[in-house]
């Protein structure tokens, strides 16, 4: 049976290979954070753009401050925002503030906390380094370097380094449109009450959940019933989208008919069956020319599916490089035992703080056990190789997405 990481490179492999390269759409900066950046930005002129002192103080010659206590000629100042036409001569120096263009002739900052002034007599009572507290322009950046590469998932920090490049617009892929179908006779749509022996929709909600957070545009399409005309009906009108998830009906019932219908309409299948708990049935095909997610109908399996495959197949369609999966190693705080020569994805909480976290099971049903998950703050991962996992040991957690 596939090992999860194959699954999930296969995915890359697949949907790497024959996507067609997304439109592009200009947004208010803003309005790009969450996007994916669709050129490459470059900087408009150095970065700082001018000698940047980092402290209030004194613009100094250092030759002038070897030996200290040593008595300076203040000849003016020089706050951020202005600029100072002459230079610094031997025994001056320059009154500047934090941001300010540090003036010719002057190659360090003394703080003002190592001064004392009188009058236009400064004393500085400590030597500094040549070059200390100025950043020279151009360290962080030449005008003309790269900055951001298309591709780039746009954060805060990119949209701070958008704005100092005057980006007011910014180039974004579109959104890549993800039809989400569920399956089964049993499910209902969440605002009808259940018979009480159905069950409603959440897996809609959830999957449409987790593409919104990956940067994708969710197209509700409702609830299939077992049914192969039904299904083949709901399934067609998916693959209008750019991406196609299903849930529910690919484990060996009589009534999962989704990879039935599926190879009827002329599927190619990647994979039908994952070594992992939960999740082991999921299916990746590609179909007329898009790729398709059939994801196991339990709730927890859907979840964890997603994370594993379809989310890597999302951020390529978003014109993304492929993205790692990142686990963090965390100690565990109470043993774990593994009975199942698959990998297992248990619903986990952190406790503790800093150096002191530990990562610890929840109570646990089994994956249809929604309660678990959503007390839960992330999965832990138990190798198929391993039987028990012991209390202090280090373990791999995957943070949900979203
Ligand atoms: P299946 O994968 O179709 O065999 O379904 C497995 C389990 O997941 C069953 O208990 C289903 O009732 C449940 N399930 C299937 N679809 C959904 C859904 N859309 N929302 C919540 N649970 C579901
Ligand atoms: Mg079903």
């Amino acid at each position: 049976m596939l090992h999860y990481r194959d699954a999930r490179q296969k995915v890359v492999s697949v949907v790497g290979s024959h996507r067609i390269p997304p439109v592009t759409e200009t947004v208010p900066l803003l309005e790009s954070l969450g996007r994916v950046l669709a050129v490459d930005v470059t900087a408009d002129r150095d970065y700082p753009p001018f000698h940047r002192s980092t402290r209030d103080g004194f613009a100094v010659r250092v030759a002038d401050v070897a030996e200290v206590p040593s008595a300076l000629h203040r000849i003016g100042e020089i706050p951020a925002g202005q600029a100072f036409d002459g230079s610094v001569g031997p025994g001056e120096c320059l009154q500047i503030m934090t941001g300010a263009s540090v003036p010719e002739g002057a190659d360090a900052v003394v703080m003002i906390e190592h001064t004392e002034m009188k009058g236009d007599q400064v004393l500085v009572k400590r030597a500094v380094a040549r070059g200390a507290n100025v950043v020279p322009r151009g360290s962080e950046a030449r005008g003309g370097d790269s900055l951001l590469l298309a591709g780039t998932r746009i954060g805060y920090p990119h949209i701070s380094l958008l704005g100092q490049v005057g980006c007011a617009q910014v180039a974004v892929f579109r959104r890549p449109r993800v039809a989400i179908l569920s399956t089964g006779d049993e499910v209902v749509p969440i605002d009808q009450p259940p018979s009480p022996v159905q069950i409603r929709n959440s897996n809609s909600y959830s999957l449409a959940a987790q593409v919104r957070a990956l940067g994708g545009e969710p197209v509700l399409l409702g609830n299939a019933r077992d049914d192969v005309a039904e299904l083949e009906r709901f399934i067609r009108r998916g693959l209008e989208e750019d991406l196609l998830l299903l849930s529910g009906g690919v484990s060996m019932g009589k009534y999962d008919l989704v990879e039935v219908v599926l190879r009827r309409l002329g599927a190619e299948f990647h994979f039908d069956e994952v070594a992992i708990r939960p999740g082991r049935p999921a299916v990746f095909a590609s179909c007329q020319g898009k790729f398709v997610f059939g994801l196991p109908g339990n709730p927890v399996s859907t979840m964890v599916t997603f994370e594993l495959f379809a989310a890597p197949a999302l951020a390529l369609l978003a014109g993304e490089p492929p993205p790692p999966l990142r686990f963090l190693k965390v100690r565990l705080a109470e043993s774990v035992e593994q009975r199942t020569q698959l990998t297992m994805f248990l619903p986990a909480q952190w406790e503790g703080e800093g150096a002191e976290v530990t990562v610890r099971q929840m109570p646990y049903q089994g994956s249809g056990d929604v309660v678990a998950v959503a007390r839960a703050d992330c999965f832990l991962v138990v190798p198929e190789t391993v039987k028990q996992l012991e209390a202090g040991a280090w373990v791999d957690v995957l943070l949900r997405q979203g």
